[in-house]
């Protein structure tokens, strides 16, 4: 028996990463699944490579008549939705002195306004028992320089998620935010020009468990929120970090000054 058996999901950013991870992992659970991406090729070769427990829909989280548009077909398609995982997500450079204002405005765009606006285009279908998980990200609290826009995007993705939390809370629904540290996906190329490897070795000296996450440990923590396993788990955050962000006095990089 899967832990999502029954169940219907839709995940934003589906085609990639984190949305990715986790989409295999709710199909494996028995979950039934709608990915979401403005990518279309990528959108394919995952609905192909997944099968007919998936069906990907290209949608711009950033336009709300796309997200209603996406949800409709998510019902259509596969006859209801219980769980909405609203985690696409950019993470642009805004360092203050020579930031665009475009930039600025298309991270708070797609990262807050698009989250709000997915979940409001799902809730007509949400029951009691729905479950919606929110991405966040550390960044929102480590101060990480030239992240203005970002981390304060996904600050108000953790604050939204309380706001949500008391007013889904009388229908049943449960709203938490996954919180990822430094994890091992394509969105670095969007902020910097390291290799991966080179970019996990200078990350990896403020990690206690010493290395980035996988997309697939974020996927686990992802089907523990949208599962029944939760069910008393509401308005709340998950940091998955490798404790990072608890316990950043155990990093390697203050042993290295013993
Ligand atoms: P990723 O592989 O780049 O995935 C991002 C996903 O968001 C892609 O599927 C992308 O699809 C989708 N997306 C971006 N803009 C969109 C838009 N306007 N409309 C619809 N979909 C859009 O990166 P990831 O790391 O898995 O990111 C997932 C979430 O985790 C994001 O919210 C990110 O901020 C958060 N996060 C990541 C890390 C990390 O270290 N990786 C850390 C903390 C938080 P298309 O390009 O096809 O649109």
């Amino acid at each position: 028996m899967g832990k999502l058996d029954g169940k219907v999901a839709l995940i934003t950013g589906g085609n990639s990463g984190i949305g990715l991870a986790t989409a295999k992992l709710f199909v494996a659970e028995g979950a039934k699944v709608v990915i979401t991406g403005r990518n279309q090729t990528k959108l394919s070769s995952v609905a192909e490579e997944l099968g007919s427990n998936v069906h990907a829909i290209q949608a711009d989280v950033a336009d709300p008549a796309s997200m209603e548009n996406a949800v409709s077909t998510v019902v259509a398609t596969f006859g209801r939705l219980d769980i909405v995982f609203a985690n696409a997500g950019i993470a642009a450079p805004t360092p203050i002195g020579s930031t665009e204002l475009s930039v600025f405005e298309e991270v708070l765009k797609v990262n807050v306004t698009g989250v709000f606006f997915t979940v409001q285009a799902a809730l007509p279908h949400l029951k009691e028992g729905a479950s919606v998980i929110l991405t966040g990200s550390t960044r929102a609290t480590d101060g990480a320089p030239e992240r203005s826009a970002y981390a304060a995007s996904k600050g108000a993705v953790s604050s939204m998620a309380r706001v949500l939390a008391a007013e889904l809370s009388p229908r049943g629904i449960r709203v938490n935010t996954l919180v990822p540290g430094a994890t091992r996906t394509p969105i670095w190329k969007q902020s910097t020009h390291d290799e991966i490897a080179k970019l996990e070795a200078k990350h990896a000296r403020a990690i206690p468990l010493k290395r980035m996450g996988d997309p697939e440990e974020l996927a686990k923590v992802a089907l523990f929120l949208a599962s029944n396993d939760s069910s008393y788990v509401q308005g709340t955050e998950i940091i998955v970090d490798g404790g990072a962000a608890a316990a950043p006095l155990g990093a390697p990089i203050y042993h290295q000054l013993d």
